[in-house]
């Protein structure tokens, strides 16, 4: 734009160098210039005047007369460079009229024009010659009908009449300073009005002389309006020192810079179009003059300081910018000279790239394409936004899931086998269940992924059988749990935008494990939480659903993953409540709990085994005799699971081991691990028995040491003491734990019996229970409150729940009708108040499966006759007296065995159930199958 400006301004307002001849004055033409320049004195240097027309009007008395100034014509002969003229511009009354383009002529200013027209150019060489170089410089009319932008084209073809009518009426009469081929340089001097044609080819016209309106000096509002047009001129000027030489040239030129001239001036330099300048040319009215003019500078101001503003934001950003490479420039220099590099983003990108790079292959497509998009973001960001972090940390999470990476699956089914049975005794199934899957992996060649849920009473194994199990199939185990889980974002993730936002568990676990087919166990899926917000039951559905997590979607991720791949195996204690949706998508494998005889073989096998590693006790050390096992076993652990048995193993364990690093007093572990036992005095100290002496080798008391199963101690002094240890017998100690010092070892038995009775007294019957603590005997005990005529009711007690509370309702009244029938003289039910408890009334029991011990337990008190001796039954019973199936047969059977029971009736539809039963829990009982209640009465009080 400031180009343009200067461009137009130079184009249409020229000053000729070569005309200037500077001559230092004393004093500035006028103060009104010095104020235009804000120059002093001394600076200022001024061309003396060359044009004739100083007289500007300001001397009214002038006004009419035809300008004077012979001295003025003189001056200009004398001191311009151009061709001296004879003839006074006032005496120009016919002139060759030359048409002006683009802009009005201002008297005082220079104009180069090129003049193409021949005769035109020939005429006004000939004036020049003939001493009088004048011609009238008119501005062409814009043709009707257009914007004047074609005048140039057909300024050449108009001709006399036709030019004429197109000229303005009012001109400058120009005088030709030089004429240099078809460039002709004008000076303007006055205005002039065209009066008529004199002839057409080249175009002549008479023309009048103008001046302006008389007009007062002193006038106040003519000295302000000039004053104003003079101080904005002063600003425009300050801002473009082109204006500055312009006006510099023109003063010199005007001399004395009066009213009219300002106005002149103000007009000539501003970018105002041709009509707008020549509405100030054809003013002669002074006042209005340089209203028009103020106008057109002020307008002039407000596009230079719009100009000025341009630059100086163009400037700053340029500047900014600069600066701002040129700091990043230093910081990375900075950064590299402290070996900071690496948070620099393009070490960053170059890290996120390396870990890509290998897997690039294998990841799908789309996800490539955002992990692309990421990292193009992440170099626009800044670093220290919090933007930043977060795209990082996604970046993290995109680039280190292990897309499509996979371990060997293992589909030996022998080697499968040989790591299931040495993690685990017994579970016989569930092993089984496990090796199918690998025999159908192997003939597909690729195994699915499935979800098996391991279910049962605690610690029967099913979080270690897992583990195992991934073992076995060489995939990585990861576990969670989801017991009490009520948060969706657990299992979905977080949306990115929160602050501290994760991935889901999925996520983490793919991340942590490297692989994408792992074995994820999910703990406790029976006990998933409500969800405030969302359902974690359906989240979980989607994660484990094969149809569906295929496309797992994570809210934080943001891609789907593939979790077709992955083997969910969850446990749970009770089946029943695992959310319907999901049971349906499992596979159950219960696990029932262990009996006597199966715990025996899990402590002996196992968690000794274990223990004894994990406390740095060596076999010989020590020994559990079976006896003590068994007390064990069955006083102090009878829970169904093994976890109990595993802590007082490792109770009695550390007390061993405590009382060896007693006994020894200086014992220290070798560099394998093993211990050198001092076999000093046997420490028969305390409550311990430390029976068994083993080895009949000799020891000297002084010589303590024996090294036992270590060659890595060959310090010389030990082997000297060693020989002489050799004729003394030594004795190493063996801690020997016993039934009879169990006691010692771990407290007193927390079970009594669970057999209160020996024989049951009338009125009480044992019953089976299952809980998802395991199977559990139970007694039902019925008592008389009190006897009348009509008193036949039922208290209850013992913590009930309904279906209990009902399944007694229903027993009173079923054993009201047998008695009925058995003997329709025993009036016991119609009289009696009976009480009816169900002891350990701490804790809350539910289930219909109480129903015929119930009916027996009423009918043995109305017959005053007990039970057959050590019977229990399960059973639920319905009015009329059939018995229906019941759940947790084998582990109400090994509860039973537990409390030493011998015989069992079971409802006939649990037959299959306990067929198929291992051997060793069905071993020795005598069971029962039945469908109707009179079999049972058979049962329990036929002699
Ligand atoms: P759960 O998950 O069922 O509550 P865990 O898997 O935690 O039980 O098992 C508790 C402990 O019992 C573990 O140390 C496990 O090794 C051991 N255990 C359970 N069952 C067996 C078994 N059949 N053989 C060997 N150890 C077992």
């Amino acid at each position: 734009m400031l180009k343009a400006l200067s461009a137009r301004c130079s184009s249409h307002v020229a000053f000729g160098a070569h005309v200037r001849r500077y001559v230092p004055v004393g004093e500035p033409a006028s103060p009104l210039l010095r104020r235009i320049l804000g120059q002093n004195k001394r600076s200022l240097y001024i061309i003396r005047r060359f044009c004739s027309d100083s007289n500007d009007g300001s001397d009214p008395d002038d006004a009419s007369t035809p300008v004077k100034s012979g001295d003025d014509a003189a001056e200009s002969k004398s001191s311009s460079a151009i061709v001296p003229t004879l003839v006074r511009p006032e005496d120009c009354l016919t002139v060759v009229a030359l048409p002006l383009s683009h802009r009005p002529l201002f008297p005082g200013f220079y104009m180069p024009v090129y003049v193409k027209d021949p005769k035109l150019l020939a005429a006004l060489i000939e004036s020049r010659k003939r001493q009088a170089p004048y011609t009238g410089a008119f501005l062409l009319k814009d043709e009707e009908g257009t914007d004047g932008s074609d005048s140039e084209k057909n300024i050449y073809n108009l001709k006399g009449k036709d030019l004429f009518n197109r000229l303005h009426e009012i001109g400058t009469l120009a005088q030709i300073t030089s004429i240099q081929g078809d460039q002709v340089v004008l000076i303007g001097h006055r205005r002039l009005r065209i009066t008529e044609m004199v002839s057409e080819d080249p175009l002549t016209v008479k023309v009048d002389h103008l001046k302006e309106i008389p007009y007062d000096k002193d006038d106040d509002i003519l000295k302000a309006t000039s004053f104003e047009v003079i101080s904005t001129l002063r600003d425009v000027l300050k801002t473009s020192p082109l204006w500055r030489d312009h006006a510099q040239t023109y003063i010199q030129h005007v001399g004395d810079f009066t009213y009219p001239r300002v106005a002149d001036f103000g007009a000539a330099i501003s970018g105002a179009n041709k009509q707008q300048c020549q509405q100030v040319l054809e003013e002669l009215d002074v006042h209005k003059r340089l209203k028009l003019t103020l106008e057109l500078v002020k307008k002039e101001m407000e596009i230079s300081k719009i100009q000025e503003s341009i630059a100086k934001a163009i400037e700053e950003k340029i500047s900014g910018e600069q600066r701002r490479y040129l700091l990043n420039e230093q910081l990375k220099a900075i950064k590299k000279e402290l070996g900071l590099e690496t948070d620099d983003k393009t070490a960053l990108s170059a890290k996120f790239r390396e870990r890509l790079d290998p897997k690039k292959e294998k990841i799908p497509a789309h996800v490539l394409q955002v992990i692309e998009e990421e990292l193009t973001k992440l170099q626009l960001l800044e670093a220290s936004s919090s933007e930043f972090n977060v795209t990082r940390n996604y970046l993290d999470w995109l680039t280190a899931l292990p897309w499509g990476e996979y371990s060997d699956e293992n589909f030996d089914v022998l080697r499968a086998q040989e790591i299931l049975d040495e993690d685990h005794y017994g579970l016989t199934d569930v092993k089984e269940r496990i090796l199918e899957f690998i025999a159908v992996g192997k003939l597909r060649g690729t195994s699915q992924g499935k979800i098996v849920c391991l279910s049962g009473p605690p610690g029967v194994g099913k979080t270690s059988i897992g583990r195992s199990i991934a073992r076995a199939l060489n995939r990585k185990f990861y576990r969670f749990s989801v017991g009490g889980l009520s948060d969706v974002a657990e299992i979905k993730g977080h949306r990115r935008t929160y602050i501290g936002a994760m991935p889901g568990k999925m996520v983490q676990c793919l991340k942590s494990v490297g692989t994408a087919n792992p074995l994820v166990l999910i703990d406790e899926i029976d006990k998933l939480g409500r969800g405030h917000a969302g359902d974690p039951a359906s989240a979980m559905l989607e994660l484990l659903d094969p149809e569906q997590n295929a496309n797992f979607l994570d809210h934080y991720l943001d891609v789907p993953i593939d979790l077709s791949k992955v083997l969910f195996v969850c446990t749970a204690n009770v089946v029943e409540m695992i959310p319907n949706p999901l049971l349906d998508r499992m596979e159950v494998i219960s696990i029932a709990g262990y009996i006597t005889d199966e715990k025996m073989h899990i402590a002996r096998d196992y968690l000794e085994k274990a223990t004894r590693e994990a406390c740095g006790i060596k076999s010989e050390q020590v020994e559990v005799t079976d006896p003590a096992l068994l007390a064990l076993i069955e006083n102090y652990c009878r829970e169904a699971g093994v976890r109990n048995l595993q802590k007082q193993i490792e109770k009695i364990y550390r007390k061993i081991a405590l009382q060896l690093v007693r006994q020894g007093g200086n014992m220290e572990p070798l560099n394998d691990g093993t211990q050198v036992q001092l076999g000093e005095d046997k420490a028969e100290s305390g409550s311990l028995s430390n029976e068994a002496v083993v080895g009949a080798e000799t020891s000297e008391k002084a010589v303590e040491a024996e090294i036992v199963d270590s060659p890595a101690n060959q310090d010389d002094t030990l082997e000297a003491e060693k020989k002489e240890a050799s004729k003394a017998a030594k004795k190493v100690e063996k801690v020997l734990v016993d039934s009879s010092n169990l006691l010692d070892f771990v407290g007193k038995p927390v079970f009594h019996a669970e057999r209160i009775y020996e024989r049951t007294p009338v009125g009480v019957v044992m019953g089976l229970a299952w809980t998802a603590m395991g199977g559990s005997t139970l007694y039902i005990e019925t008592s008389q409150v009190e006897q009348g005529e009509g008193k036949g009711t039922l208290n209850l007690t013992g913590q009930l729940g309904d279906v209990m509370k009902e399944s007694a309702q229903i027993a009173h009244t079923v054993a009201r009708a047998i008695m009925l029938e058995k003997d329709p003289e025993n009036q016991f039910f119609t009289n009696t108040k009976i009480h009816l408890h169900v002891p350990a009334g701490a804790t809350p029991k539910d289930g219909p499966s109480a129903g015929c011990t119930m009916i027996t337990s009423l009918l043995s008190l109305a017959m005053n006759k007990p039970v057959k001796k050590d019977l229990a039954m399960t059973g639920e019973v319905t009015l009329t007296r059939k018995i229906l199936p019941i759940g947790g047969v084998k582990e109400k059977t090994i509860a039973a065995r537990r409390s030493q029971v011998k015989s069992i009736v079971f409802p006939a539809a649990n037959r299959r159930d306990f067929d198929e039963l291992a051997a060793n829990v069905k071993e020795g009982l005598d069971v029962h199958f039945v469908d109707d209640y009179s079999q049972i009465y058979d049962l329990a009080f036929d002699d």
